[in-house]
């Protein structure tokens, strides 16, 4: 029986990859910021409409060094989500800083109104998450920001391309940050980026992810290395060719999705209608219980089927953070995280592949 995963990696043709390699044979430059890091950080800059960019080596990295950029101080406290990848709290705690976790909307975004009653004296920054490629109120998080002179670093990890008014989704808070890692939209294999509009940002994550190198004597400060490296940016460059393609290919998927779960009850799709555009992502649904979500689960698992339950559990409720920053009401983080199944959707996905696994769900929610 064919495996159907919740995603598979958008490739290039093999002869297209090679080719577009070629050149590294003559050059011997693999890395440290060549010509093709170059290359894709203008067409990334042009793609997702922002004014400033720096590529990194994988999503996590640039979210690290995004908030290691600001210089925050040690224990500052940083409102944020539970609802999300384990990669955007490692990130906040991995800077010495403290996770405030504030509940989310029923989109699965922070809840804007819920963020200034988390904020206190110790507060440094925001890190909303545009979970699933639905976009936060970056208006209204803007203004409290400001209010409260805060900074907001964005993980737009899921909203690769989406744009806001016109703009580029990465051009709104401080900073944001994508990944480009295998099971995204679009792929480096392994890599991010971070965005920013303030051109001193693009000095700072270049020392951060280069050893703090400028010159052959000369380190002005302390960093870590992040590079993206010239593979990667290559299969970036080649994959962006198609990603319109790609995105259309999910959107098929996506429409048919959408019309069979309109007909199942219990049975409903997370989104939102806020961005000017969508790049379907994910197909996230919310099922009316836990166990009915366990059940579908482990019915598609028997059926060659694996889905996610992205994002269960909680990252506030992982063992490596024990529960013990769980102070803020989070229930409807909670009531989402029982009741999520992410499943399948990628380029090239069969539409008679997403009918089989809605008559599964079907079969189950009428039994
Ligand atoms: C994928 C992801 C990351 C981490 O990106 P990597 O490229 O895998 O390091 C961070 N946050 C979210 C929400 C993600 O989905």
């Amino acid at each position: 029986m064919e495996k159907i995963y919740v995603t598979r990696t958008s490739m290039p043709e093999f002869e297209e990859y090679i080719d577009a390699i070629k050149p590294l044979w003559e050059s011997h430059w693999l890395t440290n910021m060549g010509m093709y890091h170059q290359q894709l950080e203008q067409e990334l800059k042009e793609y997702l409409g922002v004014s400033g960019i720096s590529l990194m080596v994988n999503g996590h990295l640039a979210l690290e060094l995004a908030i290691q950029s600001f210089g925050f101080p040690k224990g500052g406290e940083v409102i944020t989500t539970p609802f999300t990848f384990i990669s955007t709290t490692h990130a906040i705690v991995r800077n010495g800083l403290k996770p405030v976790f504030c509940d989310v909307k029923a989109d699965g975004t922070i809840d804007e109104a819920k963020i200034e009653t988390l904020i206190t004296k110790d507060t440094v920054a925001i890190v909303p998450v545009h979970v699933y490629g639905n976009i936060c109120d970056v208006e209204t998080i803007d203004k409290i920001a400001k209010r409260n002179n805060l900074k907001v670093i964005y993980d737009a990890a899921h909203a690769f391309g989406i744009k806001y008014k016109g703009l580029g989704i990465g051009s709104y808070g401080d900073a944001s940050i994508f990944s480009f890692h295998a099971t995204k939209v679009f792929n480096t294999i392994e890599g991010g980026a971070v965005t920013f509009n303030d051109a001193e940002v693009y000095e700072r994550l270049y020392n951060l992810k280069n050893f703090g190198i400028r010159g052959e004597e000369t380190v002005v400060s302390v960093g870590a290395n992040a590079k993206m490296n010239e593979f990667s940016a290559i299969m970036g460059l080649c994959n962006l060719k198609n990603i319109e393609a790609a995105i259309e290919s999910r959107r098929i998927a996506y429409e048919c999705y959408v019309e069979g779960i309109r007909k199942i009850n219990k049975v409903s799709i997370i989104s939102n209608d806020t961005a000017d555009n969508r790049n379907y992502a994910y197909l996230p649904v919310l099922f009316s219980g836990e166990e009915l979500r366990n059940r579908v689960y482990d019915l598609l698992k028997e059926q060659g089927v694996y889905s996610r339950k992205y994002f269960y559990p909680l990252t506030s409720d992982q063992e490596c953070y024990g529960g013990q920053n769980n102070n803020s009401d989070i229930s409807v983080a909670r009531s989402l995280s029982s009741r999520v199944l992410v499943l399948p959707l990628y380029e090239g996905l069969q539409i008679e592949t997403v009918k089989r696994i809605l008559d599964i769900i079907n079969a189950l929610v009428v039994e």
